[in-house]
């Protein structure tokens, strides 16, 4: 189960990107005040596999990802 608070979302090509405050699941965190006491909030890029939804986490600053794809790419990705 996962408990989170989408505070943005953006969709970049085939992906989602979601800006998301969590809760850990830690017994007596802070975290479990929720709003502003949750985790982050961190960027998850969200993209549809095999039917379902897979989301994968990028971390505080969305515009890392750009730069790092261009150098990275997708030697797996079989569009076009
Ligand atoms: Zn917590």
């Amino acid at each position: 189960m996962s408990r989170r608070l989408l505070v943005e979302e953006r969709t970049i090509g085939a992906e989602t990107f979601r800006l998301e405050r969590v809760y850990c699941g830690k017994p007596k965190c802070k975290c479990l005040a929720g709003g502003a006491a949750m985790h982050g909030p961190y960027w998850y890029a969200y993209r549809r596999v095999d039917g379902r939804m897979v989301s994968t986490y990028i971390g505080r600053d969305l515009e890392v990802i750009g730069s790092k794809r261009l150098r990275a790419g997708n030697p797996r990705k079989r569009n076009n």
